[in-house]
């Protein structure tokens, strides 16, 4: 006999009250005013799965932004880094090369698909991959003979990596660049050119704590139409032209759906103004406290210009007089959400046995590093009190 479904499942249940007072959050989503008329158009056409005009949609608009010739969006950014790794032809036991300072989903799907991680350290300015150490490491690579399948720098933050010249020292052994600009919509590098230009792929994102969102997505971009048709297939299950389901190999569910991206397509227009945004919270946390012994911040390289996603602090505890995990404890204590820098991902469990080339910097700037509050909803009030607090934790 059936059981019956309890009688909330079937109700619209209520959306819980807000927080009082409201945690002030890292990077909350943040609504542009059009997301809701853009679903409903999208709803009201028909159209609810990851097909149709409005995922091309979104696309179109993207490669406008980015000039991106080739854009596919999908349904997470570390989705889009996994089509990125297939097409480039990732096999088990080939090697991936990342600066250690990034997120995890960096090198996850590559990980999973049986590759073996690298990690390079970063240069101190900009946090960023050291093209420098990746020009050595891929000398000593070609004489091991096992050069890297795919090379994927990060821009860091927000924050362009020498894309330049990661691309020139790659180049010199033909191996493919794969750029991480999850973080970086809206960020230039040298000649104005968008984050993620002049690598073979780019990978962006469109998480809810991104400086523009779909509620979730991504996208996987270049200039290699052949290249992000091929990812577009295995995005859809790898089906190949037949009336009936006929399959070369395996591929995935990662379309993004229609009704996130009317939700994107809402929030593209902001984007300009998000970048100015933050920007200026960022300058904001400079004007308020870098005058403190022991505080400094990422500085800005001559490449590029960030989109400043979000703002680090380094707290060097001898000047200061406390360290990064005092202050956000005490940030905590007062609803204040901040975070960590990313801990190096040579110091995580999960990759204790992955080869690795120096390390020292980012293992310093994980300890150093704190996140801030940096959302654009953000209240100058709010950003007041996350100053104040910062300088109530130094030593007087
Ligand atoms: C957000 C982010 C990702 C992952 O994007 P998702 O859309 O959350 O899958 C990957 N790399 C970096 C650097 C990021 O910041």
């Amino acid at each position: 006999m059936a059981t019956p479904l309890p009688a909330a499942a079937g109700a619209i249940l209520p959306f819980p009250a807000r927080h009082s007072p409201a945690p002030l959050l890292l990077s909350p989503p943040h609504l542009a005013g059009g997301e809701a008329d853009r679903v409903r158009e999208t709803l009201e056409a028909g159209w609810l799965a990851p097909a149709g005009p409005t995922p091309l949609a979104f696309e179109a608009v993207l490669g406008t932004i980015t000039g991106h010739t080739a854009v596919l969006a999908t349904a997470s950014g570390t989705a889009a880094l996994h089509l990125g790794y297939r097409v480039l032809g990732v096999l088990p036991g080939d090697e991936v090369w990342a600066p250690s300072m990034t997120f995890v989903a960096t090198v996850a799907p590559a990980v999973q698909m049986g590759a073996v991680p690298r990690f390079l350290d970063v240069a101190g300015t900009g946090w960023t991959m050291d093209p420098g150490l990746l020009a050595e490491e891929l000398s000593k690579a070609a004489r091991r003979g096992r050069l890297p399948r795919v090379v994927v720098p990060v821009d860091l933050y927000g924050q362009c990596c020498d894309l330049d010249a990661i691309v020139a020292a790659c180049d010199r052994w033909g191996v493919p660049v794969m750029v991480d600009s999850a973080a970086a919509l809206g960020a230039t590098q040298r000649g104005g050119r968008h984050a993620g230009r002049g690598a073979r792929l780019a990978a962006y994102s469109f998480n809810g704590n991104k400086i523009v969102t779909a509620g979730g997505g991504g996208a996987l971009a270049g200039e290699d139409a052949a290249l992000v048709a091929r990812a577009r297939q295995l995005a859809g299950q790898a089906k190949e032209a037949w009336p009936h389901y006929e399959h070369e190999t395996t591929g995935y569910t990662y379309g993004l759906s229609s009704v996130l991206a009317a939700v994107g397509l809402a929030q593209l227009p902001a984007l300009a103004a998000r970048v100015a945004r933050r920007r200026e919270i960022f300058a904001r946390y400079v004007a308020g406290l870098a005058d403190l012994p022991g505080i400094g911040f990422i500085a800005e390289p001559a490449w590029g210009r960030a989109n400043r996603w979000l703002t680090v602090v380094t707290i060097d505890p001898g000047p200061f007089g406390m360290d990064r995990e005092g202050v956000r404890r005490v940030l905590q204590a007062a609803g204040v959400e901040s975070r960590p820098a990313w801990k190096p991902l040579h110091l995580q469990p999960a990759f204790r046995d992955a080869p690795q080339a120096g390390g020292a910097t980012a293992a310093a700037l994980f300890e150093l590093g704190l996140c801030l509050p940096s959302g654009t909803g953000m209240t100058e009030g709010d950003q007041a009190r996350v100053i104040d607090l910062i300088r109530s934790c130094a030593r007087p």
